[in-house]
């Protein structure tokens, strides 16, 4: 796997077009149904969400971006973070699976980590780990 392919598997967040957000439903509604105090429901809010256009863009970049209050895609903070746990674990197995075939394919930790914003010794210990975990099944 080339350094350049590899970089597609780096954690950290892209720049993404805003151009969603002008689709918005929420465009003209009270920015409170969005960020209810305590006590308050957030379900006229969550009603907006429902019949947004935009809907999973707003939620995307929500959880890229580690908002962690308010209603976003229609979804509480609380969901949002499960889903974002979630997401996480899944681009890491990924990473993680982009990591060792790279490394396998003759790629130098210093390269792997430079694709991927890493430091060399964080690629040592992902493809250490998978080592490890690979001898242990065998
Ligand atoms: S999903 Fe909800 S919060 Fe997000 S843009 Fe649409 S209406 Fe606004």
């Amino acid at each position: 796997m080339s350094a350049s392919l590899l970089a597609e598997f780096a954690l950290s967040p892209r720049p993404r077009d805003p151009s969603w957000r002008a689709r918005a439903a929420c465009g003209d509604a009270d920015p409170d149904l969005f960020f209810p105090p305590d006590g308050v429901s957030a379900e006229p809010g969550r009603r907006i969400c429902a019949r947004c256009p935009v809907r999973q863009e707003c939620l995307d970049y929500a959880i890229s971006n580690g908002i962690a209050h308010g209603t976003w895609g229609g979804l509480s903070e609380r969901d949002r973070r499960v889903l974002r746990a979630r997401r996480l674990r899944a681009l890491r197995r990924d990473r993680d699976r982009a990591i060792l075939a790279a490394h396998v394919g003759g790629l130098s930790e210093e390269a792997i980590g430079r694709a991927l914003g890493l430091t060399r010794s964080s690629v040592s210990r992902i493809v250490l780990r998978h080592h490890n975990q690979l001898s242990l099944k065998s």
